[in-house]
């Protein structure tokens, strides 16, 4: 259902990222890779969105703290092939107390986590509109819904995200049709996913045990169903929602968190 289309999923050199570009590519699209890594790192997940079907896939690269260098990068995909399906996945996470915070990593936090999907949107909404179909999937988090306490940038970020997304998808709502799918703009709000993001907080809590003790740990602070998510269980998600059967659902935000926000 997406063949012919191209998507652009930010920070799809690792983990949650790479998982969606695979379900968009198993659906057809093109991709448009993008996200930091050596070359080697690039090559796989390139590899990898080929392998799962994507009939043309290219790295854009662009370090997301940049609003010049997101411009060129979505200036050069255009180029190639206008944007159908954009995913604002890029995230990044730094844990300590509010006033122990280093000032940096609140402006990377801010800059990655929100201000980016901001300029990714904003550049790519208007041809959406035009051809009638569109799908803006941004990757919030718990945090967009509720907070922890430490992650004050997180937590200020995908909040902000989850309202963003509602004001996209208000000022688009009425674009297209039914026959071509619409304008939709939604979130994605996971709990605990498997990925790189989170080994830091895993090894926090491992208390001198193994990783597995780590793992129990964090996930029985909050998320009541003890199991994490893995990150193609939120590519499937994300692929459901470019679906023109989709084409009402709308500023959304879906918790994928074993029950932790119903608490
Ligand atoms: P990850 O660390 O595996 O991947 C992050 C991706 O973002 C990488 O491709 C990285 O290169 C890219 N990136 C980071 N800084 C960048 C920059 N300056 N410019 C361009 N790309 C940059 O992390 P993940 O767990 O897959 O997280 C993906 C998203 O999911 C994030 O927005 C994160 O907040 C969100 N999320 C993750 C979890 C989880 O438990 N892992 C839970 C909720 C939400």
């Amino acid at each position: 259902f997406l063949s012919g289309r191209t998507a652009l999923v930010t920070g799809s050199t690792s983990g949650i990222g790479l998982a969606i570009a695979c379900s968009l590519a198993e659906a057809g699209a093109r991709i448009a890779v993008n996200g930091l890594g050596d070359q080697a790192q690039v090559d796989a997940a390139l590899d990898a969105v080929r392998k799962a079907g994507s009939e043309d896939a290219r790295h854009f690269n662009a370090d997301l703290r940049d609003p010049d260098a997101i411009a060129a990068m979505m200036a050069g995909i255009d180029a190639w092939s206008p944007i159908d399906v954009l995913v604002n996945n890029a995230g990044i996470q730094h844990t300590a107390s509010l006033a122990e915070m280093p000032v940096g990593k609140w402006n990377d936090i801010i800059a990655i986590n929100l201000s980016a999907a901001f300029h990714t949107m904003r550049a790519a909404l208007p041809g959406m509109a035009a051809r009638g179909y569109g799908r803006v999937v941004n990757i919030a988090s718990v945090h967009g819904l509720v907070a922890s306490k430490e992650k004050a940038p997180y937590v200020a970020a995908k909040h902000g995200i989850v309202g963003l997304s509602k004001v996209a998808a208000l000022e688009y709502a009425a674009a297209g049709s039914r026959d071509s799918g619409g304008v939709t703009v939604n979130c994605i709000c996971p709990g605990w996913v498997e990925t790189p993001l989170i080994e830091p907080q895993i090894e926090a809590r491992r208390n001198g045990g193994s990783r597995d003790d780590g793992v129990r740990a964090l996930v029985a602070e909050k998320q009541p169903s003890l199991r994490m998510t893995l990150p193609a269980e939120i590519g499937a998600l994300a692929a459901w929602l470019c679906r023109r059967e989709a084409h009402n659902v709308t500023g959304a935000s879906f918790p994928v968190d074993g029950g932790w926000t119903t608490q």
